[in-house]
């Protein structure tokens, strides 16, 4: 009977270990993650802002110290935890957490929904365009496309406020023109995980992502890792967009 039981138990173990790599949580603007909570990213810009989320999300002021630290300023985006009662009264209205489908060793995409590259990989004018450009709204999420380190977050000139995450295999994915940065160098990152959200920071005219994927620095074409699209509309013409 212990043996019966100590294979089922093998087996339920192992099932769930092959769901956990296949079907992973992409966050968007109602579910994101951070430091292992479910929540989202907020600016708190007066202590009565706080105090409205912690009754909003039935959560504590200390729940929200605990992940951001205690010397809250105002202004700043601060990552507010959501309780498993919160969680529900969203499920309940059909707002539900997004999930995807992905192997353990693919890229998925930083933008949930991209139909046009404005401005491909390679040349471009006189130069080379190291990443591929995807339109999208101001303060659309950006996620990380596989689970790394963070390895800088910072304003880098032209490409203005600017992520870039250390993945396996010597594989770095950078995301610039962000309008707002959530993460911090040395924080881990999961697959699906928002760090940024989109803007025009730098040297750019328009809100989108400029996305690189890179190996040991040098860049590749990211749509070579990305998930296939059937309609993705590319232009290789030189955009404003940069
Ligand atoms: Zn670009």
């Amino acid at each position: 009977m212990r043996k019966i039981i100590g294979l089922t138990l093998l087996l339920l173990f192992c099932e769930g270990i092959s769901y956990a790599d296949d079907v992973i949580h992409v966050d968007n603007q109602y579910f994101q993650k951070y430091r292992g909570r479910i929540g989202v990213w907020a600016i708190v810009d007066s202590q009565m802002k706080l105090s409205y989320y912690s009754n909003k999300f039935y959560i504590t002021i200390k729940e929200v110290q605990e992940i951001n630290g205690t010397a809250i300023s105002w202004g700043d985006y601060i990552f507010v935890p959501y309780s498993e009662k919160y969680i529900q009264e969203l499920e309940a209205q059909g707002i539900k957490m997004e999930t995807l489908e992905s192997k353990k060793s693919d890229f998925i995409w930083p933008l949930s929904r991209v139909d046009n590259i404005s401005s491909s990989f390679g040349q471009r004018g006189g130069g080379f365009h190291t990443g591929a450009d995807m339109p999208a709204t101001r303060g659309t999420p950006v996620v990380a496309v596989m689970d790394g380190r963070v390895i800088s977050t910072r304003y880098e000139g032209g490409f203005g406020k600017t992520i870039c995450i250390e993945h396996r295999d010597n594989f770095f994915s950078r995301y610039a023109h962000n309008s707002v940065i959530f993460v911090k160098a040395g924080d881990f990152v999961m697959k699906g995980q928002v760090i940024g959200l989109v803007g025009s920071t730098g040297n750019s005219t328009g809100n989108h992502l400029h996305f690189e994927i890179r190996y040991n620095d040098i860049p590749l074409n990211p749509l070579d890792f990305l998930p296939y699209k059937e309609n993705l509309i590319q232009s290789h013409a030189i955009r404003n967009w940069k």
